[in-house]
């Protein structure tokens, strides 16, 4: 809000800090993992600041989600992957479809990436595997072989891009020591921050990083004692992973302004549709009394003097 102060003949103009970015949004497009489960995708998460258009992981889905909300693949301004794990399965997907010469797509430039070392490899080896569609789409279709390209990086921990106003930091985090690295992200706009933890197990570097962050996005993995025991993996699964206990202690560090649970592991031994809320959020209650939501896909946060919450519908949440 412009004010307009008249004090002796001289017209102060005043504005409030907040008022001079517009506010933060975040879209939850995926909340899910590898699993092909219709209602969570695997994880993906949009933020968009100022002229910026981020996206976060690239999980099976996230195209679909883009198209729902009416933003063309192309307009897509920058990609970060956290780990080289499956989870951005979607990748190969973004970059041909978000080529194609349509108003959903028309990517003109080189696809941004940036994701721990071996993301340059992934690209160059995806460019092999799809040299004939791309090769045929030239020829036939005469796309502009530009848009085609990747401008991909391996990074490491510390700031990875900084542009209109939007600054991201990469922090590493510890999924394992046979994924390394993996990193969480901050991004920063006008003086606000969200934090994306990536897949991690615990690591109090993410609730260092998440001091005073408006939005913290957390993973999670609840998965039932029994099946544990029925099937080894899971065990596996969930070493890599933070609980609901030990993410509610992050999240009573970090005492973001909202927390919210994306890249949601479950296992239960009677198959279940959908993410079981309830235990998820009763053991997190454990550590953490503070607001809290279980994502899902398209939910969707607007971050400026406040943060709010928007369920996929478009209702506002109160956390
Ligand atoms: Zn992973």
């Amino acid at each position: 809000m412009l004010t307009t102060l008249v004090r002796a003949g001289i017209v102060l103009l005043a504005f409030s800090t907040s008022t001079l970015a517009e506010p933060m949004k975040v879209t939850l497009l995926g909340t899910g993992v590898p699993t092909p489960r219709p209602t969570s995708f695997s994880a993906s998460t949009l933020v968009e600041a100022g002229s910026e258009k981020l996206l976060f992981d690239l999980g099976r889905g996230s195209t679909m989600q883009l198209y729902k909300l009416k933003i063309p693949l192309g307009a897509i301004t920058a990609n970060f992957i956290t780990h080289l794990h499956s989870d951005l399965v979607g990748l190969p997907d973004m970059w041909l479809t978000g080529w194609l010469a349509t108003p959903w797509a028309s990517r003109k430039g080189p696809m941004k990436l940036y994701g721990p070392k071996g993301t340059v490899a992934t690209t160059e080896n995806l460019t092999k595997a799809f040299a004939d569609d791309i090769r045929i789409r030239i020829d036939d279709e005469h796309l502009d072989p530009v848009g085609i390209t990747f401008a991909a990086k391996d990074i490491e921990a510390g700031t990875v891009y900084d542009s209109n106003g939007v600054k991201v930091t990469a922090i590493e985090v510890n999924h394992g020591e046979k994924i390394k690295p993996s990193f969480g992200y901050v991004v920063e706009y006008g003086g606000h921050k969200v934090v994306l933890s990536g897949d991690t197990k615990y690591d109090e570097r993410i609730a260092k990083a998440a001091e005073g962050a408006d939005l913290l996005i957390h993973e999670v993995a609840v998965i039932e004692p029994e099946l544990l025991v029925k099937n080894p993996v899971y065990k596996d699964i969930q070493a890599h992973h933070t609980s609901p206990e030990e993410a509610g202690r992050i999240f009573a560090t970090a005492r973001p302004k909202l927390a919210v649970y994306s890249h949601i592991v479950f296992g239960t031994v009677k198959p279940a549709p959908d993410i079981p809320e309830e235990p998820l959020i009763l053991r997190t209650r454990a550590t953490y009394k503070g607001p809290l939501l279980v994502g899902r896909d398209m939910m969707s946060f607007r971050i400026g003097d406040m943060v709010e919450a928007f369920a996929p519908d478009g209702t506002n949440l109160a956390p």
